[in-house]
């Protein structure tokens, strides 16, 4: 069935007919059930919209689809009606962890194109979804004019894109608009992706444009959620760029850590007390995490993946990035997602101690005893890679540093 041949006036008249004969008779006339949460939104109302899709199909040959023509949702009625610039609502999507991993697995597989540089992708959706991504963590608009949008990704694509793959920023929105990510609100007819006309029409219509609505809102109302995005595009599209650069030139680096309450007790010692040469007898245990490490937090929501524990300080969840393979030398281990883990202090202190390692097949397992711990608790976007992992079980058989 071609839901691609409607067009927009083709839906405002089956909304016109919804609206005559009101939601039940509407439904009842042309055999569909009630929607399920895929709703699409119009001048403020709503309305059923595998319905809606169906009955606007009379335009293209006369006659309305059956709701059991075609299947509506996601990929399909959805899709084709953002596509003509309507807002289309999704069911349950805060609650239901398919839809976001959905979303997640449509990061990952962006449809980008070969790179100049050979073996490579383009980074240009990447690098315009994490500027999105970055304008979110600024609470800024979902929307934003053409001319602050091309001036961003231009300099982003200058100083993250490969060599030789240009700047211009026109082709990876339209390509995003495509795939059902990016929004122009307002227009029916975006061109592909392609050719000089597409390059002309983004010229001279100045559309405002963003992440869709839906993506958004998602990533607005769900930090963890964010964040396991940003790590999915660092994995796939970004593995030997400088992360912490890029994070901090999108704004997606946290804020830095000015008042850390693990701080708090360097406090200087009371007046009179001279202790020459002595300071507090208390270690103060300071972790400071790079831009990654703290994306990783966030996407695990701060809980420990070993034992599940999530420490809440005054100042919200506390973990610590905790690296496989340990940074410096003469490990020499990478400062990326798939080196990290989220842990809780305790299970932080026994990784690197050695005292735990973690099986290929992902198993938290005693060192001395082999006694299993359990599995390591994962998030969809964001896995440890299994060499570093080998790397770590490999210290762990080694006798212990001195000092230690
Ligand atoms: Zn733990």
């Amino acid at each position: 069935m071609a839901l691609s041949d409607l067009r927009r006036e083709m839906v405002l008249a089956a909304m016109t007919e919804y609206d005559t004969l009101g939601r039940d008779v509407f439904l009842e006339t042309h055999g569909y059930g009630p929607a399920r949460g895929y709703f699409v939104r119009y001048d403020g109302r709503r309305y059923d919209s595998k319905a809606i899709a169906g009955v606007a199909h009379r335009g293209v040959d006369g006659h309305p689809l059956r709701a059991g023509d075609f299947s509506g949702g996601n990929a399909t009625v959805a899709r084709v009606l953002e596509n003509l610039g309507f807002e289309v609502t999704r069911p349950d999507k805060f609650d239901d962890g398919q839809y976001v991993d959905d979303l997640i697995h449509q990061v990952r597989t962006l449809k980008t194109a070969a790179s100049a540089t050979p073996g490579e992708r383009k980074r240009h959706q990447p690098l315009t979804l994490l500027w999105a991504l970055g304008r979110v963590s600024r609470g800024e608009e979902r929307l934003a004019p053409w001319s602050e949008t091309s001036f961003a990704l231009s300099a982003l694509l200058r100083r993250f894109g490969h060599p030789g793959d240009g700047a211009h920023a026109e082709f990876p929105v339209l390509h995003l608009h495509h795939q059902g990510l990016w929004d122009f609100p307002g227009h029916e007819d975006v061109p592909r992706a392609s050719g000089s006309a597409a390059q002309r029409w983004m010229r001279e219509l100045q559309p405002i444009s963003g992440l869709r609505s839906w993506v958004h809102e998602i990533v607005t109302e769900q930090p963890a959620v964010h964040a396991r995005i940003v790590l999915c595009l660092l994995e796939e599209y970004f593995r030997d760029v400088d992360r912490d650069a890029l994070l901090a030139a999108t704004s997606l680096a946290p804020e830095p850590d000015v008042d850390s309450p693990l701080q708090e007790d360097a406090s200087p010692l009371p007046k009179g007390t001279s202790v020459p040469g002595r300071r507090s007898g208390s270690t103060s245990r300071v972790i400071r995490d790079t831009a990654l490490a703290e994306q990783v937090k966030l996407a695990h929501d701060h809980q420990c993946q070993i034992c599940g524990t999530r420490l809440v300080t005054r100042r919200g969840g506390y973990a610590e990035g905790a690296h496989i393979r340990p940074l410096g030398s003469p490990h020499d281990g990478p400062d990326e997602p798939g080196n990290l883990l989220c842990l809780c202090p305790n299970h932080h202190v026994l990784l690197d101690g050695g005292a735990i390692k973690i099986t290929d097949d992902l198993a938290v397992v005693h060192v001395s005893t082999g006694r299993p711990i359990g599995p390591l608790r994962l998030v969809e976007g964001h896995r440890p890679e299994i060499r570093h992992l080998a790397y770590h079980r490999h210290l762990c058989e080694e006798p212990p540093p001195l000092g230690r």
